[in-house]
């Protein structure tokens, strides 16, 4: 299941029929059916209500037909979406982005993906494995970094990791890269612990200069409404100034996306829409909404 699933079962109206008439009349059953796939699909009470009452007050008046209804749905989402829109803008050298994210969610895989695409821009890029705890998570940036070939700091395990992000973006500014990328640790069963582990790390490397420039949240939509948890204590601790969404190529939940905009005011500057170095792509609300309904 995909995000674009969800979307085919709203296109096509609820039927059986493989091509739907978009000039049927809608129905109380449909509106039913819209609303219970809205909410099992993680779309949100407000955002569900939003397009059932709107769909509800123009039936048979402005909205009579499954178009009508799909122009209210698209209409909708996007104001979600463009609210809150706003792509990440680099500027200035080295620009520090921290990633921030529970283990599983996709960081380490996001930031390798990163790193392919501002080198595709012809930037240079500087990883820094920041999280020290577990060897596994320093060996798997270092294998990012050597498909990559891009330049990587990554110290021996336990090491404390607000001295390696300190001495990563030290580097930079002193081998003048672009971009760097610091990778911090997720361990969720000790919430408290990891959060004033990586708040360190972002006062730490704030002694260098007007970093980080980015605090990215990376959270897995496959978790739905946890991932609004989530990203609501990660806010409280570090200020997160943009997220990652990823998986949404492999859940039921990918409705996730417009709670995570209507409640949490933060942009979406990335989506994660499979594991190869290519399926991250920079998230333009209008773009997105186009290849759900069209
Ligand atoms: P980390 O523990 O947060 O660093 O997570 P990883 O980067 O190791 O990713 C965990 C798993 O999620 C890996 O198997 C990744 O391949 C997978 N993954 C990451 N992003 C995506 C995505 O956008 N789509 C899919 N289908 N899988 C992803």
């Amino acid at each position: 299941m995909s995000i674009f699933d969800i979307f085919k079962k709203i296109k096509s109206g609820f039927g059986d029929e493989k091509e739907t008439p978009k000039d049927k009349p809608i129905t109380d059953s449909y509106l039913e059916q819209l609303e219970e796939l809205l909410i099992t699909s993680d779309f949100g009470v407000s955002v569900t209500q939003r397009i059932i009452e709107e769909i509800n007050s123009n039936m048979g008046g402005s909205v009579k037909t499954i178009r009508d209804a799909e122009f209210v749905i698209r209409k909708i989402l996007l104001s979600v979406l463009e609210s809150v829109e706003k792509p990440l803008y680099i500027k200035g050298s080295p620009f520090v982005i921290l990633v921030v994210g529970i283990n599983g969610s996709g960081k380490t895989t996001t930031i390798g993906k990163l790193a392919s695409l501002y080198q595709e821009r012809g930037k240079s890029v500087l990883l820094v494995a920041a999280d020290t705890f577990r060897a596994a998570a320093i060996e798997q940036l270092q294998e990012w970094a050597i498909r990559n070939s891009c330049d990587i700091l990554a110290p021996s395990p336990k090491t404390d990791p607000a001295a390696v992000a300190y001495d990563g973006v030290h580097k930079a500014i002193a081998k003048n890269y672009d971009i760097v990328l610091v990778d911090t640790a997720g361990r969720l069963h000790t919430q408290k612990h990891l959060m004033e582990e990586v708040k360190k790390i972002k006062r730490v490397i704030g002694k260098l200069g007007n970093y980080p420039n980015e605090v990215l949240l990376v959270l897995d939509s496959t978790i739905g409404q946890n991932a609004l948890i989530q990203a609501k204590e990660f806010n409280n601790a570090l200020d997160v100034s943009g997220v990652v969404l990823t998986k949404l190529d492999s859940t039921s939940k990918g409705g996730i996306i417009f709670a995570i905009s209507q409640d949490l005011k933060i942009p979406i500057r990335y989506i994660g829409m499979g594991e190869k170095i290519d399926d991250l792509k920079a998230f333009v609300a209008r773009d997105f909404i186009e290849s759900l309904l069209n």
